[in-house]
């Protein structure tokens, strides 16, 4: 790996004709980025990509990185994946877009079936939308207007984990916990019940991450004997909280068997983690439950274009379903919903699944990952450790013992995602977790690359 790093350096010996440079000024003339205080490219490099090739982006002084996080956890397969893009190039030349009320096409109605056929039993209706907070938004509405037809429209609240994301439009917001996001805008939103997150990290010493998962389903039943009557679901990212924290599964079967009994529903927010990311196609599959919800995003085309599924059950749908003048329609829709080329790419990532090894190949990927990761443990700055499946994070502390963090304001992730880009490697840590989620495509030798530079960056970053 390190020939694609090492050889095409020309640009910082000669800077003065870099074309990273000539894009980044145009780009910071007029454009404003996500997630981004643009204050802070006065000195952190904006970095233009002009090619993806597998797992690799290459920009536009030729400097290659590995994309360590999949670009946002949106890509499986690879950028620029020929099976992906033939399928694309195919639908452009037929049809681009159609209104998707009154009217449909081949490709929405054969990934409503294969996604019916390969999701957990019982999901058997599909609404689409253009993205995972909008499928956040869909499930919400969704549910409360489930119970609303039935006569329940006292139920207009939700529970969600502690630690949870679930997208940052106001309703995807306001059930998330993530501070940062949410701190600004907590006047806008609604008000959560909050459920302590069966997140093992913290859990007791002596605790198994299975008791921890059974303490914490005791807590939601508390929650849910105080808050079921004015509750309409409860939502939760199935095994993995945004990279950050993960769980047992026993949880999700817990949860299930609680939503019963307390006639709320169960949201299930697959976004990041669905399509073979924990080790099964989805995570529910790791507990055997199927929710009443399920939202899907994110890899569901394979990372080439925004679209977004919530699935759910017959029983579901029929609450809306009536005569017109009942009133009971479902109220939601997007201008892009059910886009034909977006369709195609999630048919055509589908067909990979079926074609190739996928899960078994990424079984041997993760365990080579988790082999790479095992010396980090030892690291006095380092808490935690964690992985499920293809998803891997390094939890950075100032002091493992007692697992003080390190002052937000310190940036060490900051410094992490720094080193990567001087050394080939896109890593994007959330404050100080640095994760690992590369696309399934990347080889144990560029895992090793990835490694390395994530080592390196963080001996870097905990110094001083
Ligand atoms: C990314 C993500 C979302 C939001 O999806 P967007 O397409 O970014 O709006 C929601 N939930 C989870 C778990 C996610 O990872």
């Amino acid at each position: 790996m390190s020939r694609h790093v090492c050889s095409v350096d020309d640009s910082r010996m000669n800077p003065l004709t870099s074309n990273n440079r000539a894009l980044a000024e145009r780009d910071l003339r007029h454009l404003w980025h996500p997630c981004t205080q643009m204050h802070d490219h006065l000195s952190i490099p904006m970095v233009p990509i002009v090619r993806g090739e597998g797992a690799w982006l290459i920009d536009a002084d030729g400097r290659r990185y590995l994309d360590g996080i999949s670009s946002w956890w949106t890509n499986l397969f690879g950028h620029a994946n020929p099976r992906i893009g033939a399928a694309l190039k195919a639908q452009l030349d037929t049809l681009e877009h159609v209104i998707f009320a009154g009217f449909t096409h081949e490709p929405a109605i054969e990934l409503a079936e294969q996604l019916v056929r390969i999701t957990p039993p019982g999901l058997d209706r599909v609404f689409l939308a253009d993205n995972g907070s909008a499928a956040i938004e869909v499930a919400l509405k969704m549910s409360f207007h489930y119970w609303l037809n039935q006569g329940h429209g006292e139920k207009t609240r939700f529970i969600a984990l502690s630690g949870s994301y679930h997208g940052e439009t106001l309703g995807a917001l306001s059930v998330s916990d993530v501070a940062l996001y949410r701190k600004t805008y907590a006047p806008l939103l609604l008000t959560p019940i909050l459920a302590p997150s069966p997140d093992a990290y913290e859990r007791e010493t002596g605790e198994s991450p299975e008791q921890f998962a059974s303490r914490r389903l005791g807590e939601l039943r508390s929650l849910l004997e105080r808050h079921a009557h004015e509750t309409s679901a409860v939502i939760v990212e199935p095994l993995v909280q945004c990279a950050g924290g993960m769980y047992h599964p026993s949880y999700l079967t817990g949860l299930r068997a609680l939503c019963d009994e307390f006639n709320v529903h169960f949201i299930a927010d697959e976004i990041a983690v669905g399509f073979g990311r924990t080790g099964t196609l989805f995570a529910c599959e790791q507990a055997g439950v199927s929710p009443d919800f399920m939202c899907l995003s994110k890899g569901l085309t394979g990372g080439f274009l925004p679209l977004s599924a919530v699935l759910t059950t017959t029983q579901v749908y029929e609450a809306f379903y009536a005569e017109y003048n009942a009133g009971k329609a479902f109220l939601h829709s997007h201008s892009y919903t059910g886009n034909p080329l977006a369709c195609r790419a999630a048919l055509a990532t589908l067909q990979i699944f079926r074609d190739e090894p996928v899960l078994e190949r990424n079984r041997a990927l993760a365990a080579h990952l988790a082999r790479r990761l095992a010396p980090l443990r030892d690291h006095p700055n380092v808490a935690e450790v964690r992985q499920t499946g293809m998803i891997a994070a390094v939890e950075l502390v100032q002091n493992q013992d007692t697992r003080q963090p390190f002052p937000a304001d310190e940036r060490r992730g900051l410094r992490v995602y720094l080193h990567g880009l001087e050394h080939g490697a896109l890593l994007r840590p959330l404050g100080n977790v640095v994760y690992f989620m590369p696309p399934y495509v990347v080889t144990e030798a560029e895992i090793d690359h990835l490694v390395d530079v994530a080592i390196a960056g963080i001996q870097h970053a905990v110094r001083g």
